[in-house]
């Protein structure tokens, strides 16, 4: 039994929450690539951005320079009704895997949306309320996007309009309820409602909707209705800011017992939830005051990081969005559809992209089935039950674990766990019944997707 002179739980006092977010592109010296205009090929002007999203976060989305930047009080009082997240030592794990690591996860799911896309989801609803607006757009794909803007829409009196990806809405019932219970209006994806939705159904009528026509969906109603923006919830810049209360409430809360990181991971989708967790560690390491292993895991479904292209590439199917330079699989990928794992997005965060390319970060990919197996180990040995998009994280953490117990080394590894799986439960049946395959794309797969990429 190891000595618990570290608690279970490390929770930090209200009077220790963040009251600035932590902008990473400040301090690094390659800059992420600029948003391009797919028209001009010209980086986007603050203009052009605020036609579709509000002015303040285009702002912020522009902002490279910026260390810290203020969380504005509505927004930290609308976070103290579920942060701080608790930090927790995996003690149970730890000692199932036996290995002489030591192993934290700091868990975003102790929310209703059950991830930790309510921190950005309350931030871009504050200031579009701010603005005056009637209401937002969004897409969400497994649904955690939308519920959790439901969530932050409903607190700040907004209107709220999801398009949902079609395979979602019709596996997820219930989590379709829980955005209407708050107030806002889901439509499944593709859709009549919109050009690019007839054309996506006139093109291919059996769809079951990809994350990336539901972007171009909610774009184009965002733009065509007075008084509306559109929201995103992962890849942007501005929502990697948002999610730095992750990692700078897990800096303060190792700091406060003097334990230093030497690997820090987390899964990555658009890798939001990823470039909060690293934030304040990748900080460091981009000043030379401390180095980490930096680990994002993605699933082999869906490879952005460890197969992609550094390209630039369009954000949504339907090619309407400005052009954004990162790790991609074109953004005509669709996963396989056997791929229950969530992080099906094609491209990756822009920020997350160059540090990628720097050097600064590694990535690993699993299958699901190695994903699934790692997530029924731990909610065996900790409790929670992990989403499976959080399980890739677990399942790095474990395999770094395990390579300790080889060489007795008594690392310190932080991962995040990014929300809980009980909308999942599809997927996990899926497990249990043993109907669980992996498909791992080839590389003439892959090539498909690479020879689309619009040539900038
Ligand atoms: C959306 C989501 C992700 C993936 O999004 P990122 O932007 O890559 O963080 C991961 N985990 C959970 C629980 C999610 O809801």
């Amino acid at each position: 039994m190891a000595n618990k002179e570290i608690p279970y739980k490390i929770f930090l006092s209200e009077s220790e929450l963040p009251k600035q977010w932590y902008n990473l592109r400040a301090d690094m010296k390659n800059k992420p690539a600029p948003l391009l205009n797919p028209g001009t090929l010209q980086p986007m002007t603050l203009p052009e951005m605020s036609v579709v999203f509000c002015e303040e976060l285009a702002k912020q989305e522009l902002d490279d320079t910026t260390p810290y930047i203020d969380i504005p009080e509505e927004i930290q009082a609308f976070q103290k009704m579920y942060r701080p997240s608790p930090l927790i030592r995996a003690y149970c794990l730890e000692e199932k895997l036996g290995t002489p690591a030591k192993i934290y996860y700091k868990f975003e799911g102790n929310n209703t949306s059950g991830s930790h896309k309510l921190n950005s989801a309350s931030a871009q609803a504050y200031y579009a309320k701010k603005q005056g607006l009637k209401g937002v757009t969004t897409e969400t794909g497994a649904g955690q996007w939308g519920t959790a803007l439901s969530m932050a829409c409903a607190y700040f009196g907004l209107d709220c309009i999801v398009y949902m990806v079609k395979v979602s809405y019709e596996q997820k019932p219930y989590r379709r309820e829980v955005m209407r219970t708050y107030g806002a209006s889901i439509t499944p994806s593709p859709s009549d409602t919109t050009q690019i939705g007839k054309k996506m159904l006139a093109e291919h009528p059996d769809t079951t909707g990809t994350l990336g026509c539901a972007i171009s969906e909610a774009i184009e109603v965002a733009v065509g209705k007075e008084g509306y923006r559109y929201v995103l919830g992962s890849v942007l810049s501005q929502v990697l800011l948002h999610q730095s209360v992750i990692g700078l409430e897990t800096k303060t809360a190792l700091d406060k017992y003097g334990i230093k990181a030497d690997i820090v991971i987390g899964c990555a989708g658009g890798g939001s939830n990823l470039g909060g967790l690293i934030a304040p560690f990748m900080g460091e390491k981009l000043r030379g005051e401390r180095d980490y292993r930096i680990i994002a895991v993605e699933p082999a479904s869906c490879p952005s990081l460890s197969r992609g292209k550094y390209a630039y590439d369009f954000c949504d199917t339907g090619r309407v969005t400005p052009l954004a330079k990162m790790y991609t699989l074109g953004c005509d990928f669709i996963p396989a559809p056997n791929h229950a794992g969530g992080l099906r997005y094609h491209g990756m965060s822009s920020v997350l992209s160059q540090l990628y390319d720097d050097g600064l970060m590694e990535a690993a990919s699993y299958t699901q089935t190695e994903v699934f197996e790692a997530a029924v180990m731990f909610a065996k040995a900790e409790g929670i039950l992990p989403a499976p998009e959080s399980s890739h994280a677990i399942k790095g953490a474990i395999d770094e674990a395990l390579k300790c117990k080889e060489t007795g080394e008594e690392k310190t590894i932080v991962f995040g766990l990014s929300g809980t799986g009980y909308f999942d439960m599809m997927s996990y049946q899926k497990y249990n019944d043993g109907e669980m395959s992996d498909y791992v794309p080839t590389d003439a797969d892959l090539q498909k997707g690479f020879d689309t990429l619009p040539k900038v």
